[in-house]
């Protein structure tokens, strides 16, 4: 009867959506095949690089760098000043002092000199707090987004990217525009020695402690890689002596990135990074919801704001401990209200977004620790990497995933994984001692 057909309607409709959604899901499902594609394309894009990327030259710490250093780390999750102390000696230590500031949008996005001469009021607070103001201070220069690094203290912003839009600033050297606001403020003085990529620092950091580890990787609201490379490999160099060290910034295709700052760049991060699935999360929501298979078809103010999915709740709806109600009550938080049938679809689609991330990373960090075995001619190679990130740190099953695809694709690689703790400030500040250092030495 009337019921039966009814029962039947519902039931096609039902199965039609799941077949929808498996279909949509199913482009970011990758398979082995695909991944050592990911795999052979970042060696490409390696190889490539060596012959016309800018690079950082590695400097190597003792084990008796000492002193005291003002740190900046900035293009993270928090703007942050630190005091690092590098103690050397029969107990070597490093103790730092940290304190956040926020950054007004208005600033990340008004004129370069408002933005530089606010980051000059944070060191200036802080220089306050920790009691410090006075003797001109050794400063390393944490600068976590894409830069040309032609010497230890100069680094040209290529591009902005994570929010910043600040005018006046790409095309200038960092270190440069920091000494400038130093300058207009009259206050106090800072000696700019070093501006450090975050994944150098954490390599930096990490090595300090463990002398096997040669490359370093962040996962946070941005993600990049540096590793080691033999001098004779830098065509861009002359001599080829010893190892350097190669920020490993690269592109690569596919994803959306038209409404992001940097339209068409850096798209291989934006497939891993923090930043990202956050958004790549939320535009395929849209999409189910436009469907009619989420929210009842009613796109919310919500749902349309960019950036509401941060690292932190990707993690948390993730989670296994969480029962649907939490991540009921999650969204809810962020304004989407839900059923517990719509819970499951959006923990669903958090986990291959961020299942297909963690495996790229891994494809990439495959490609890496086999090009220095084969940099060195060894049938198998132990290396540790540096890591650190949020995504990294909180999510829980990045890790898991990409360690096991990282460990698939490069067989012949034992990898064990270091978490650095705030590699970005004591790397900039290990950095920063060298600097001062080779400084002292090449003038007496
Ligand atoms: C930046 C890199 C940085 C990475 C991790 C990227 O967006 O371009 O310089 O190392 O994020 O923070
Ligand atoms: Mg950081």
């Amino acid at each position: 009867g009337k019921g039966a057909a009814m029962v039947t309607a519902v039931a096609y409709r039902l199965a039609e959506q799941h077949r929808q959604i498996e279909e949509t899901l199913a482009h970011f499902r990758l398979t082995k095949d695909m991944l050592l594609e990911v795999k052979k394309r970042m060696r490409t894009e390696m190889d490539m690089g060596l012959r016309k990327q800018t690079h950082e030259k590695a400097v190597h710490s003792r084990r008796d760098e000492h002193g005291d250093f003002l740190a900046l780390d900035l293009g993270g999750t928090n703007f942050r000043v630190l005091l690092v102390k590098i103690r050397s000696g029969k107990k070597r230590t490093v103790e730092t002092h940290n304190k956040i500031y926020a950054i007004p949008i208005e600033i990340m996005q008004g004129t370069g000199e408002e933005l530089f001469d606010h980051i000059i009021s944070c060191i200036s607070d802080f220089l306050d707090y920790m009691g410090i103001k006075g003797p001109k201070m050794p400063l390393g220069f944490t600068f976590s987004l894409p830069c040309k690094q032609t010497s230890l203290d100069t680094g040209i912003l290529i591009t902005w990217t994570k929010g910043f839009k600040a005018t006046d600033c790409m095309g200038n050297d960092v270190a440069t525009l920091l000494r400038e606001a130093i300058k207009r403020r009259e206050e106090f003085d800072l000696d700019v020695v070093a501006v450090v990529n975050d994944t150098v620092g954490t390599m930096m950091t990490c090595a300090y402690e463990e002398p096997t580890c040669e490359v370093g990787l962040i996962v946070g609201t941005g993600s990049n890689a540096c590793y080691m490379e033999e001098m004779k490999n830098v065509e861009m160099l002359e001599g080829n002596d010893g190892r350097m060290c190669i920020n490993m910034e690269t592109i690569y295709d596919r994803l959306v990135d038209e409404y992001s700052l940097n339209a068409g760049k850096q798209r291989f991060e934006k497939m891993i990074s923090g930043m990202y699935l956050g958004e790549i999360v939320r535009n395929i929501l849209i999409d189910f919801t436009k469907k009619g298979f989420l929210f009842r078809g009613q796109i919310s103010e919500t749902l349309k704001t960019r950036g509401i999915f941060q690292t932190k709740y990707l993690s948390q709806i993730e989670s296994d401990r969480l029962a649907l109600l939490q991540v009921r009550a999650i969204l809810q938080q962020l304004g989407l209200n839900s059923t517990c049938d719509h819970s499951i679809l959006v923990k669903t689609v958090c986990g291959v977004v961020s299942k297909r991330a963690a495996q790229l990373c891994g494809a990439g960090m495959a490609a890496v620790v086999d090009k220095i075995r084969e940099n060195r001619g060894l049938d198998h190679l132990n290396v540790t990497v540096g890591v650190d990130g949020t995504l990294y740190k909180l999510h829980p099953h990045f890790s898991r995933i990409m360690y096991q695809t990282m460990k698939e694709l490069s067989p012949k690689c034992n990898v064990s994984f270091l978490l650095s703790e705030d590699g970005s400030g004591k790397g900039a500040a290990l950095i920063t001692a060298v600097g001062v250092r080779l400084r002292e030495e090449t003038s007496s």
